[in-house]
């Protein structure tokens, strides 16, 4: 798969080819990667990229030109590679929320490209994104210095789902993959200052630590993402023995949060 990313900081993408999976499956040929500065798509000596807001308000925000120019040459670029250009993601807090889903149907696109475009400053002229973006994509709920951050995030994620990539069948068991997140791991010692490895784990029963992993996920996400466990739920995902533990673990939930809150009324 090939990444054609629009930013004004092109060594920041560097790490993703350095280290890891992804440096692993770069190596490997399964992706590519292509900087695009929008500095180079200007005209002045100052290579302007950014102008002041109309209507007033602090800040700067990137021009629509330059962008709009840096997404053609990479569309471009991608074509003449023969690899198609699949969307056009900008990375915006403002996005709809990144998601398994949204990562999943992107690596379909495993022969074609992508072009990313990264933000800085208040963010993107509204009229490049009107016309230029096909999604744009927020990786959470906070605010950060540029789009940079957010567009590795997208390619790591993507790049993870790409045939090959990961040498196991760990996507299959990883969170979000069967609707839930997923339960927790230990390893060696199996005391570590006094706390053990929980026994089903150490059974040697691979039907009981199945059921043992199911339960620890269907807790976790209960407690931490019940939206995810309603989701399953219509999905037809979970069985009775699931709706089981749920229920007890409910019942726990409830019981540690009213404890809690008699504690705190207490004091
Ligand atoms: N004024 C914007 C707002 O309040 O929504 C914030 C702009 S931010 C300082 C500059 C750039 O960082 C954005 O254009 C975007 O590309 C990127 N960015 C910041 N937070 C992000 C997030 N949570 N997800 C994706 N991109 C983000």
């Amino acid at each position: 798969m090939r990444f054609d990313v629009i930013t004004l900081f092109p060594e920041m993408l560097d790490v993703l080819s350095a280290h890891g999976i992804t440096r692993r499956a770069h190596e490997e040929g399964r992706w590519t990667i292509r900087a695009w500065n929008p500095r180079d798509f200007t005209t002045d000596n100052h290579r302007t990229v950014d102008d002041r807001p109309f209507g007033g308000g602090p800040g700067m925000v990137m021009m629509a030109e330059p962008l709009a120019l840096a997404v053609q040459a990479a569309r471009s670029a991608q074509e003449a590679a023969g690899v198609g250009c699949a969307k056009v993601l900008a990375m915006a807090p403002t996005g709809a929320p990144l998601t398994d889903a949204r990562v999943r149907a992107w690596a379909a696109y495993k022969a074609s490209g992508l072009v990313l475009v990264c933000g800085r400053y208040e963010g993107i002229d509204q009229r490049f994104l009107d016309q230029c973006v096909d999604e744009e994509v927020s990786i959470g709920d906070f605010v950060l210095s540029g789009g940079e951050i957010a567009a590795m995030a997208v390619i790591d994620a993507v790049v993870r789902h790409l045939p090959g990539s990961l040498k196991d069948a760990s996507a299959q068991d990883e969170s979000f993959a069967q609707g839930l997140l997923d339960g927790p791991y230990f390893t060696r010692p199996e005391n570590w200052r006094g706390a053990q490895v929980p026994s089903p784990l150490l059974s040697g029963h691979h039907a009981q630590i199945a059921r043992w992993r199911r339960e620890q996920a269907l807790r976790r996400t209960l407690a931490y993402r019940p939206e995810l466990i309603e989701a399953a739920r219509t999905r037809g995902q979970l069985s009775r023995q699931d709706e089981v533990v749920l229920k007890l673990a409910g019942e726990e939930l409830r019981q540690v949060a009213q404890t809690s809150s008699e504690q705190s009324g207490d004091a």
